[in-house]
C-alpha cells in the first residue's frame, strides 16, 4: 500500500488490480484507516484519470451484492439527482415514467446536510415502507413499473465505509471519487440506462456550472464504461427547485403536481424533461409529449397510488396528508425583485422544521426575478415550530433593478 501512495502522490495512475487490491484490503482490515486516508488525499491532489474511477468504481461494486434485472424483459432505468433544496423530481418523474411503460428501479437516500432525502418525504405518508429487500424491490419493478426503496446495506458496503472516511478526512471533493461513489450504487442497482441530474449553484454539491459539468462527463463516461446507457442535465440550484422545502411537505407537492397535473413551473419543466429521457432510453416512443399526456390523464397519480400501495401505505394514507391550516407568513418588508435566495438557509429550515414536525416545511411563494410589493407573502412555514422560522425574509435579497432568473437547464452531457 506504500507504494501505492507514493507513487499516487507523485501523480502516477494505479492499475485496476492495484484498486481492487485496496478496497479488498481496507474492507478486510489489512490496509488501516491512515494508509487509506493518505490515499484519497493525494487522489484530491494529484487527481484520478477516467481508468482508475472506472477500477476504483468495479472494485466497490464487487464488494457486495448486485441487482440484475433480465434484459429480455425490457429496459429498466434510474434516475439520480446529486442532491438539492425542494427536489421532488424523483417523486413525481418516477411514477409518470412507469406511467407510460417504462420501468424504473430506483434506491434512494437520506437527507444529507441541508439537501433532502426522496426516501424521507416518501416515509412520511404514513405506513410506506422503504425497507424492501433485493428480491422484493426487483419483483414490484416488473409487477408495477416502479419502486422506490431505501440503499440497502448488502449493496456496495464498500461506499459506506470510504464516504465516511472521505466525509472525516477533508477528501470527498475528488472527481474520481465522487464519481465511483455515484456510479458504484446505480451500476450495483442493476438499471440498464440513467439519467443523472447534477445540480449546480449555492446548495449544490458542484456549485460552479463548469465543476458540475465535469462531474456530469465523469458519470456519463464511467457508466459507458459499464456497458450501461447514460445522459446527465446540468441543472439549477440557486432556489429550492420546487416550490416546497421540508420532507412530508414535498411529498404533499408532488402528489399535487400529478393530481393537478400542471404542465408548466420550473419543477415540472425539468420533471418532463427527464420523463422524456427515461423513455427514451427505455426505447418508448414519444418523449415529453407522452409525457404531459400520462400526466393529464391521470395515468402518473394512478400509478403513485400504486407504487404507494404496493409499499405498504394506503392510497387515503396518501390523500390524507394535509398542511398545518395555519402557516406563519412571511412578508416582504420593501418592494423590488427577487435577486437571490439562500437557498442553503431555506434547506436547513425546512429540514429543522420537518424534524418538529413530518409535514412541517415551507412554502416559497416567489422565486429568482419575480417583482414583489412590500407586505406581499414571501414563504409560508408550516409546522409545529414555525415560530422559529420568523427570520426567513432575510433569505430573499430584493433590489430595486430587475433581475433575470437563472437558467433551469446549463447543459445536457451524453
Ligand atoms: N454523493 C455520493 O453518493 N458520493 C459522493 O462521494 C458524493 C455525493
Amino acid at each position: 500500500m506504500r507504494h501505492c501512495i507514493e507513487r499516487k502522490r507523485d501523480g502516477k495512475a494505479l492499475s485496476a488490480s492495484e484498486w481492487d487490491a485496496i478496497i479488498d484490503g481496507f474492507m478486510e482490515g489489512r490496509i488501516d484507516e491512515a494508509q487509506t486516508a493518505a490515499l484519497f488525499m493525494a487522489c484530491v491532489w494529484r487527481g484520478m484519470n477516467f481508468e482508475e474511477a472506472h477500477a476504483l468504481t468495479d472494485a466497490m461494486v464487487r464488494s457486495g451484492e448486485t441487482v440484475t434485472f433480465d434484459p429480455s424483459k425490457g429496459v429498466v432505468v434510474d434516475k439520480h439527482s446529486s442532491g438539492g433544496v425542494g427536489d421532488i423530481v424523483s417523486l413525481v418523474a418516477v411514477p409518470l415514467a412507469a406511467a407510460c411503460g417504462a420501468r424504473v428501479a430506483k434506491l434512494s437516500g437520506r437527507a444529507l446536510g441541508h439537501t433532502g432525502g426522496t426516501i424521507d418525504k416518501l416515509e412520511a405518508i404514513p405506513g410506506f415502507n422503504a425497507a424492501l429487500s433485493l428480491d422484493a424491490f426487483v419483483r414490484q419493478v416488473e409487477r408495477v413499473g416502479c419502486a422506490i426503496a431505501a440503499q440497502t446495506q448488502a449493496l456496495v458496503p464498500a461506499d459506506k465505509r470510504v464516504y465516511n472516511l472521505r466525509d472525516r478526512t477533508g477528501t470527498v471533493p475528488a472527481m474520481g471519487l465522487i464519481a465511483a461513489s455515484i456510479v458504484s450504487k446505480k451500476i450495483a442497482c442493476g438499471a440498464h440506462a440513467i439519467v443523472f441530474d447534477v445540480k449546480t449553484g449555492p446548495a449544490s454539491f458542484t456549485p460552479q456550472p463548469e465543476q458540475a459539468r465535469e462531474l456530469a462527463r465523469w458519470l456519463v463516461e464511467i457508466c459507458k464504461g459499464f456497458g450501461r446507457k447514460a445522459v446527465a442535465f446540468v441543472t439549477d440550484m440557486h432556489q429550492p427547485l420546487g416550490r416546497t422545502v421540508g420532507t412530508g411537505i414535498e411529498m404533499v407537492e408532488a402528489r399535487d403536481l400529478l393530481r393537478a397535473a400542471p404542465q408548466d413551473g420550473r419543477a415540472m419543466e425539468l420533471i418532463l424533461k427527464i420523463v422524456g429521457e427515461l423513455l427514451d432510453a427505455s426505447e418508448i416512443a414519444g418523449g415529453e409529449t407522452h409525457a404531459r399526456k400520462a400526466l393529464k390523464d391521470g395515468s402518473g397519480y394512478a400509478k403513485l397510488v400504486e407504487m404507494v400501495e404496493a409499499q405498504g401505505a394506503s392510497r387515503g394514507a396518501l390523500e390524507g396528508m394535509e398542511l398545518d391550516a395555519k402557516p406563519l407568513t412571511v412578508k416582504a418588508s420593501q418592494s423590488g425583485f427577487v435577486h437571490a435566495i439562500d437557498v442553503v438557509h431555506l434547506g436547513n429550515a425546512g429540514r429543522h422544521l420537518s424534524q418538529h414536525d413530518k409535514l412541517g416545511g415551507l412554502f416559497a411563494s416567489v422565486q429568482i426575478g419575480d417583482r414583489v410589493e412590500a407586505g406581499q407573502p414571501l414563504a409560508r412555514v408550516y409546522g409545529a415550530d414555525k415560530e422559529h422560522a420568523r427570520n426567513l425574509e432575510a433569505c430573499f435579497k430584493i433590489a430595486a433593478t430587475p433581475a433575470e432568473p437563472p437558467p433551469l437547464v446549463y447543459d445536457t452531457v451524453t
